[in-house]
């Protein structure tokens, strides 16, 4: 199967390109495996030479960038334009700070000098999706290849021009040749790529099942694996709360990206005695949503990714409805050819039902009734997910002890919405996933920290 490009806001098919064969990928793999020592060897002022390079060339390109986003998945202009000015900055930052992330340590033993330094894996095999199909690319390559490893992306199929522009990207910064390549390569085809000699960890971020499969294989072959998987984020609205805002943000969150970001806010848990005001608010914020083409600079949100996912979410909605779910606004499909789903509140949602105990990657925010706070952080926790949370108080320091002790997530904000940033570390727990990406944290995961021993 080739990758196919089709524009979500229309059906029409923008383009495709035929798949990598597995003989090409495990070629490709060699070929990284063979230049990656060199490229170790180089030294951090020279890589974050080329790194520094790869931001300026990601800024040159911000228009074509965005708008080849907005055409092979939906993402609004404005959000494309500051995802590209993100992946520059996450280049910067690793260029910035690897080498002091990756310093030799030193640890007393009865030895003349012992401790540890940090070096290379090798190869790395990334996994992509196509939600940030930039993002979740750089944030991955950027400190792998601080580090001295070379990378191989296998991109989503559906968004093969992005997984095009990012090899015209990494070849123009000037990254020796062979270091970083991308794959057309099918999923069927992934596991045997790892079982390569010349793969020697993989990344995926996607969703639970496409990281399990992965994982497993990886798991079979003892290789190191990090996974980034789906969420069903909670915002969780206590009874001391600045209802506008919380409103106001939590509504932000689930519609980030059309409604299709991993750490989306996507249950609004509530306190009953803010429960009606708070829903009102919501109404409010959703009434001021445009939807219409990415293209256009005015619209907030565009049509979702791939209609199959649309209708996916369609049927998630329904179902919760037929289980006693309240569709407060939205939750028809729209009479016009495209993925399009209006954005869509839920309410008297509740256990067993698909908006409760599943992710919805899409436009739809599901209200929880709670009968107190702690019933409202019970809720919360009540997923096998745990990518993040958020709560929303008036006394930071209970918010930022709830945050740190009661709430089950890789990331909990308090009073404001889940955000990833290159300073912080950035994963997930339970079906989440695990591995760390971004911060000091990510930069050590795809290395062998060594031991050295002096006698
Ligand atoms: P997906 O269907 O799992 O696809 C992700 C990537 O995995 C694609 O490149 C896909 O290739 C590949 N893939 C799928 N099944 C595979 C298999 N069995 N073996 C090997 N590769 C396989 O996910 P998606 O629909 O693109 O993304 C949405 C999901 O990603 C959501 O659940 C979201 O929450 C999650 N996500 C998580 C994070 C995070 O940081 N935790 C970030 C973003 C998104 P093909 O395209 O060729 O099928």
């Amino acid at each position: 199967m080739p990758y196919v490009a089709v524009d979500p806001s229309t059906g029409r098919e923008l383009s495709r390109i035929p798949s990598t064969t597995l003989a090409e990928a495990r070629l490709a793999a060699a070929r990284a495996a063979r230049v990656a020592p060199e490229w170790w060897a180089t030294g951090f002022e020279e890589r974050a030479g080329r790194l520094t390079a790869l931001a300026a060339a990601l800024r040159a390109q911000v228009e074509p960038l965005a708008r080849r986003m907005a055409l092979e998945m939906g993402k609004p202009l404005a959000e494309g334009r500051s995802e590209v000015e993100k992946c520059a900055w996450v280049c910067e930052y690793y260029a910035e700070h690897a080498e002091r992330f990756l310093a030799p340590q030193s640890a007393e033993t009865e030895a003349v000098r012992s401790g540890w330094v940090y070096r290379p894996l090798g190869v790395v095999l990334a996994v992509m999706p196509w939600n940030f199909p930039l993002w979740q690319f750089f944030r991955f390559a950027a400190p792998a290849l601080m580090a001295g490893n070379g990378v191989l992306l296998k991109h989503a199929s559906s968004v093969p021009g992005c997984a095009a522009d990012i090899q015209s990207l990494l070849d123009e910064a000037g990254l020796p040749d062979g270091l970083a390549s991308v794959l057309f390569l099918e999923s069927s085809d992934v596991g045997d790529l790892i079982d390569d000699r010349h793969v020697h960890a993989v990344t995926l971020t996607g969703s639970v099942p496409a990281g399990r499969s992965v994982a497993e294989r990886a798991g079979r072959a003892l290789k190191k694996t990090v996974m980034e998987l789906g969420g069903s984020d909670a915002s969780v609205v206590l009874s001391d709360a600045d209802l506008d805002f919380a409103a106001a943000e939590s509504v932000r969150s689930r519609l980030i990206n059309n409604g299709q970001s991993c750490i989306a806010a996507k249950r609004f848990v509530v306190v009953d005695e803010l429960h009606d005001a708070f829903v009102e608010r919501v109404l409010d914020e959703l009434a001021q949503v445009v939807m219409g083409s990415p293209l256009d600079d005015e619209t907030t949100l565009g049509p979702m990714a791939r209609e199959e996912l649309r209708d996916e979410l369609h049927d998630q909605v329904r179902k919760s409805v037929k289980a006693g779910a309240k569709v407060r606004v939205g939750g028809e499909v729209p009479d016009r050819p495209g993925a399009w789903y209006p954005a869509t509140l839920l309410t008297e949602v509740g256990p067993g039902m698909p908006a409760y105990e599943e992710e919805l990657f899409g436009p739809v925010a599901a209200v929880i009734r709670a009968r107190d706070d702690d019933d409202a952080l019970r809720i919360a926790n009540d997923t096998d997910f745990g990518l993040g949370g958020a709560i929303y108080t008036a006394d930071l320091a209970r918010g930022e002890r709830l945050a740190a002790d009661r709430l089950h997530a890789g990331a909990c904000f308090v009073n404001g919405l889940v955000r990833s940033d290159p300073r912080l570390p950035f994963g997930g727990i339970g079906i989440s996933g695990y591995g760390r990406e971004l911060s000091p944290l990510g930069i050590r995961e795809f290395v062998n920290a060594k031991t050295v021993w002096v006698g």
